[in-house]
This record gives structure tokens, sequence and C-alpha cells, in this order.
């Protein structure tokens, strides 16, 4: 079980007053917004219903260089310089032109917090009018707002998505004590009929999964199927609905990022590494704004133009979801194996990374004893 670190009981004090930045969401993305404004003296709330790093939200993998970059290293559980996909008709190994990291997502929560200088309060966000934000332990204000909460978008006018009836993907996985030395993904009716199952390894820990392109497909059988062909204890759930579409930046003067902007990529469902380069580019729009050198309405302006400049990148992913499973089985192995050359890979994956490329974030970020100590979450 999770050990629970939320503030419960007397220690749910009411919480009140104005800030100069509210994010709110303390996962890959509101994270990444706060650590940018660190240093500019502004006064940032950072706003979630768990402690900082207490309920993982993914199987946590992504470009190892986006590690390194963030400062995140210290997380990293396993490095993969191999894809191995299977399919009912045989099995191809890509080698990467990068390598992929699987991270302790508790590990990689608090080294990201040691890099902001913001408040931190556990408090359920229950949603907006104007400038304040409604939460369970009260209403706090702030000119600029950011909705990192996830796909909800919970702070938009509309009320956000209601599945199924949405562009949602649907992920669960389990997470039993074992290893592999393989990173590994399945495309296989069996599992799903549209999407994938997977096998990331992290040390002592296998995170096994299926994620369905179609909401309606429920997908708890098949990882229990998966994890048994695997012979791995299907225990430790853990899942969530993911958005494969790309939404507006921005919307009543707040700004959205990670899953609640749609930031996850269609096709892979990859949406960390997107959290964190939307998330760094909004928060050194904020800080423009809270350092006085460009207004809110720039900002929101500069981010939207930002966001939609990526449209046609994830139109096309959402395509190439849409198209593969329609492929019969012997047409995608055929596909996927034709893939494998050398050249291709290094190409297609080469591309896919610039997507959201890792010198984005500049620098790794110096380290944490050269800084003012920062209030801690629990
Ligand atoms: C099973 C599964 C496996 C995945 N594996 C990968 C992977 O390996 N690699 C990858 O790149 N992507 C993966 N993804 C996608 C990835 O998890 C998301 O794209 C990513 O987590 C988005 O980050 P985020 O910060 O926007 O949102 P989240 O990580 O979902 O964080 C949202 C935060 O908001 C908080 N919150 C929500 N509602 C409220 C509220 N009302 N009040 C207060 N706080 C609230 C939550 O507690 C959470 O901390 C996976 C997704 C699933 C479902």
């Amino acid at each position: 079980m999770p050990k629970r670190l939320t503030k419960r009981g007397d220690q749910r004090t009411p919480l009140g007053g104005s800030w100069d930045v509210i994010v709110c969401g303390a996962s890959f993305a509101g994270l990444t917004v706060a650590r940018q404004l660190a240093g500019s003296e502004a006064r940032v709330l950072v706003l979630d219903r768990y402690a900082i790093g207490e309920r993982q939200t993914s199987a946590c993998g992504i470009p190892t260089e986006w590690l390194r970059v963030m400062g995140l290293e210290a997380s990293a559980r396993q490095e993969f310089g191999e894809l191995v996909v299977h399919t009912p008709h045989g099995t191809t190994r890509y080698q990467l032109p990068w390598t992929f990291s699987t991270f302790d997502y508790r590990q990689l929560c608090e080294l990201l917090w040691a890099q902001c200088d913001a408040e931190f309060e556990t408090a359920k966000v229950n949603g907006r009018s104007g400038e304040t934000v409604r939460t369970d332990r009260g209403d706090v204000s702030a000119p600029l707002i950011v909705d990192a909460l996830g796909w909800r978008r919970i702070l938009a006018s509309d009320g956000g998505y209601q599945p199924p009836d949405a562009p949602l993907s649907r992920g669960l996985e389990v997470h039993p004590e074992g290893g592999s030395d393989d990173l590994e993904i399945w495309i296989d009716r069996r599992y799903v009929p549209a999407g994938y199952g997977w096998s990331f390894p992290a040390r002592d820990e296998q995170r096994i999964g299926v994620g369905s392109f179609d909401p309606r497909f429920h997908v708890k059988d098949t990882t229990v199927l998966l994890a048994d062909d695997l012979e791995r204890a299907p225990v430790r759930y853990q899942g969530n609905w993911i958005p494969h579409k790309l939404r507006a930046g921005t919307e009543d003067e707040i700004f959205f990022v990670g899953d609640s902007g749609g930031h996850c990529l269609p096709l892979t469902a990859e949406g960390i590494r997107t959290a964190f380069y939307f998330g760094i580019k909004l928060g050194d729009e904020l800080r423009e704004v809270v350092e006085g050198r460009q207004d809110r309405e720039a900002a929101l302006r500069e981010y939207a133009q930002f966001v939609d400049s990526h449209e046609w990148k994830f139109r096309w992913l959402l395509r190439a979801q849409r198209l593969v499973p329609k492929l019969p089985a012997r047409a995608q192995r055929a596909v996927i194996r034709a893939c494998g050359r050398k050249r291709f890979v290094d190409w297609a994956f080469g591309h896919y990374l610039r997507i959201a490329p890792p010198e984005f974030a500049g620098s790794p970020p110096r380290p944490r004893d050269a800084r003012e100590p920062v209030a801690t979450a629990a």
C-alpha cells in the first residue's frame, strides 16, 4: 500500500490568501512550471490533493537525456538501448538511437520539488471563478493560474472531458516485484484491439500494463492476462485516462499544461517529457510576467501560439494511432519488421524525439546546496 502523506484531520487547516502564481497539480507538468519560476521572487503556490510524489501517475519511462537535462538522473532505475516489439507473428528488436530509462516517481518528484522555491499545500481543487481557485480547504487567488491537474482539465469553463465520450485512451498497469533486461511492447489483439501492452522493468519492479486507444475497451482483464503470460503477479494497480488530442493552451485566462492541455503524444501515450517541455515554456512565459517584462495577455498569447504550433505533429501521430489498429495482423507485423532497419529506426526515432527535444530544457540546474532552503511538502 502507498504510504499516506496527505494532510488529514487537524492538519487540514483553512487555506486562503493571494499569490502571484497558483499552480494546480504537483506532478510532472505542475512541478516543472514551478521550477522555472524559482529565483524569480514571485510568490508561487502549488496545490495537489496528495503530497508531492505520493501517487504514481505513470509507468515512468522517458528518454534518458530528459532526466539528465532536468537534473533528475538520480531517480533513474533502468536504462534501455533496445525496444522489443512483439506481435502474434514475430518479434523485432529496435536498436534505438538514444536510450530510454525508467525512474522512481516519488524520487523524481522530490528532485523536481528541490529545484523549486514555491509553497506547497495539499488541497483538492474543486473549480474556479475569475482569479479565485476553490479548494476543499478554502479559496485562494492569483492573477496567474495554471491547470496542471491532468486530463480532467478541471479549471476549464466547459467542465472538461467526460469519458468515454471524449478523445481519451485508457491505461492500466500492475507493479509486481521482479525484473527483466528488456523494454517490451505487444501489438496483439489478444491484449487489446487498438493499443498496446507493455513491460517496463524498473530494477526490482516490473510495470506491466495495457493501453487502449478506444476508451470503451476495458483493459483490466487483459492487463491480468499479460501479467500472467509473463508469470508476474497482478498486484499494485495504477491506471488512468490518457488524453490523445492536443487542446487549446489557454482558455478564460487560465494556462493548461501536461495532460490538461492534451500534451500526451498520441500513438505512444508518452506524456512525461511533453509535460516537462510545455511546462518549461509556460514557466518561462510566466516568469517574464512576474519579472515585469511582459503582461499576462502577452503570456497567454505567446503560450497559446507555442502550443498551437505543435498541432500538426500531434495530428499526424493521431492519424497513425487510428491507422495502425486497422491493419491486418500480418500487415502490422510486416510494417514493424520493415521499420526495424537501423537507418529507418534512427530517422524515425530521431524525428519522434524532436517533437519535444531534450535540448529545449537548456543546461542541467546547479546543485541544490548552492541555493536557499525550500519549504518541504510533508
Ligand atoms: C498506466 C499509464 C502508464 C503511463 N506510462 C507512461 C510512461 O511510461 N511514459 C510517459 O511518458 N507517459 C506515460 N503515461 C502518460 C503520463 O502518465 C501522463 O501523460 C503524465 O502523467 C501527465 O503529467 P501531468 O503532470 O500533466 O498529469 P498527472 O501526472 O496526471 O498529474 C496530475 C496531478 O494533479 C493532481 N490532481 C488531480 N486532480 C486534482 C484535484 N481535483 N485537486 C488537486 N489535485 C489534483 C493529481 O494528484 C496529480 O498529482 C502513462 C499513463 C498511464 C495511465
